[in-house]
């Protein structure tokens, strides 16, 4: 081949073509340093050990989420964040109180129960009423109304284990929406079997609708049990004493810290994880690995220097009973244009296995150079689009930001999650490490390029 000369002109037009290359192997190298250094660091597995144990459980309207927030403040100081924020809202908030609930006759158990968020409280002795099993959520739902009328109505669905979890989505509905169905067809009471694929003793709470009716979830044995007893043909007396107060207008925050970006301070990208809990455990999985794979990974996409955009990390205030989202659109409707990108972290703390990025800017130099990361952290690109980035960033958006979807295995996730199981020991600091490696590269390479995720402009 032949040597041509170029012109000056035309010299500088071939660097200009070559530079971005230069640039994205610039990129390239610091999301593998960052990386790295992500997977011996111990920021992550100190702040989850911290909030475990120095707050514990959380629920929205407790004393201890006011503690959780202070929490939240000085932990983001201690780290170095800038420009923090305590974003005040209110939101409905229910609390538990005393809960027992026993097969009275003819064959008398104690039974393992957690009320479910919304329930109602029973008078004060309690109700005793025969049960009603249903094994599926549907074959209650098939019955008309008044049919369950004095009855306990208990549906004892099982969920199956998935590395991503949808079977939540799809088997949850019993404890999310059932308490009102069984009250509209008459019943005095509502159980299910815990949302849970664990087989101990340890029943899991969760948000269910207000039916009027106290509403619970059984342990998984306990479910079982009670499908024995009903087959057996006679009536099954159960008595539940359940009491819990609600508060229509809790105080709650969103609390967040900065990284300022040196060079557009106000292309923000946002992600974070959940402050509160449910009360039976620590809330550890669920959720302070987000918070601390979320801290964590915005600190050491910065050490190598300030980025050019801004990181901000949220924690949000009230996941579990909802409003979080809701209030954060409210405060940062004039601001989601400028949203770069949102993440939340949200399933536990097992290993990420796959990644979705918007297909807009998923070929960008900057996402080239984050992909050329994954590899050594066994994670793979999907070729989908992200589905669900969170429920605290669904507010946002719905409003027009972009978002990503890291996907973690959520094989153990259940077993755990809203039970009295919840807890640091549950938390494997090799399997941490390896989140925030991932969110980390990825802050890295969006933080310190153009890289733009959008496809329309947001809505107004
Ligand atoms: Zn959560």
């Amino acid at each position: 081949m032949a040597m041509r000369i170029l012109s000056p002109l035309a010299f500088a037009a071939a660097l200009a073509a070559v530079s971005p290359a230069f640039a994205a192997d610039d990129l390239a190298a610091g999301a593998a340093a960052v990386r790295d250094r992500a997977l011996t660091d111990s920021t992550a597995w100190d702040v989850a050990e911290s909030l475990t144990s120095e707050v514990g459980a959380r629920m929205v309207g407790s004393p201890a989420m006011e503690r959780a927030r202070d929490w939240g403040v000085a932990k983001l100081k201690e780290l170095g964040f800038e420009n923090i924020k305590v974003e005040a809202f209110t939101t409905p908030a229910w609390s538990r109180g005393a809960e027992s609930a026993e097969v009275v006759g003819p064959w008398p158990h104690k039974l393992s129960i957690l009320g479910l968020g919304g329930s109602s409280s029973t008078p004060a002795g309690g109700i005793t009423a025969p049960i009603v099993v249903f094994k599926t959520y549907q074959a209650m739902l098939d019955q008309p109304p008044g049919a369950l009328k004095g009855k306990i109505a208990v549906v004892t669905q099982s969920m199956g284990r998935t590395q991503d979890g949808s079977s939540y989505g799809a088997v949850g509905v019993q404890r999310r929406a059932g308490a009102p169905e069984a009250a509209k067809r008459g019943a005095v009471g509502y159980l299910i079997r815990s949302i849970s694929t664990d087989d101990t003793r340890l029943p899991h709470t969760g948000g269910g609708a207000p039916g009027g009716i106290p509403a619970a979830a059984l342990s998984t044995p306990d479910a079982e049990l009670l499908e024995r007893l009903a087959a057996r043909g006679k009536p099954v007396m159960v008595k539940l004493d359940m009491q819990s107060a609600a508060n229509p207008g809790a105080a709650a925050w969103n609390i967040s810290g900065e990284i300022r970006g040196k060079e557009k301070p106000d292309e923000v990208i946002v992600i974070g994880g959940h402050l509160d809990s449910w009360d039976p455990g620590t809330g550890a999985i669920d959720d302070a690995a987000g918070i601390a794979i979320t801290t964590a990974a915005a600190k050491l996409a910065a050490q190598p220097g300030k980025p050019k955009r801004t990181i901000r990390v949220v924690m949000w205030g009230s996941e579990e009973q909802g409003g979080s989202s809701g209030a954060y659109l409210a405060a940062h409707r004039d601001e989601v244009g400028k949203i770069v990108v949102a993440g939340e972290s949200d399933g536990g703390a097992g290993r990420i296995w796959s990644v979705s990025l918007p297909k807009a800017g998923a070929d960008h130099a900057a996402m080239v150079a984050f992909k050329s990361a994954l590899p050594k952290l066994k994670v793979a690109v999907s070729r989908a689009a992200p589905a669900e980035g969170g429920a605290d960033i669904s507010g946002i958006i719905s409003a027009g930001a972009p978002f990503v979807d890291f996907n973690q295995d959520m094989n153990r996730y259940f077993d755990l999650h809203h039970s009295a199981d919840d807890t640091l020991d549950k938390i494997d600091p090799a399997e941490l490490a390896q989140n925030v490696a991932v969110w980390a590269a990825f802050l890295y390479t969006v933080a310190n390029s153009d890289v733009d995720f959008r496809t329309a402009a947001p809505k107004p």
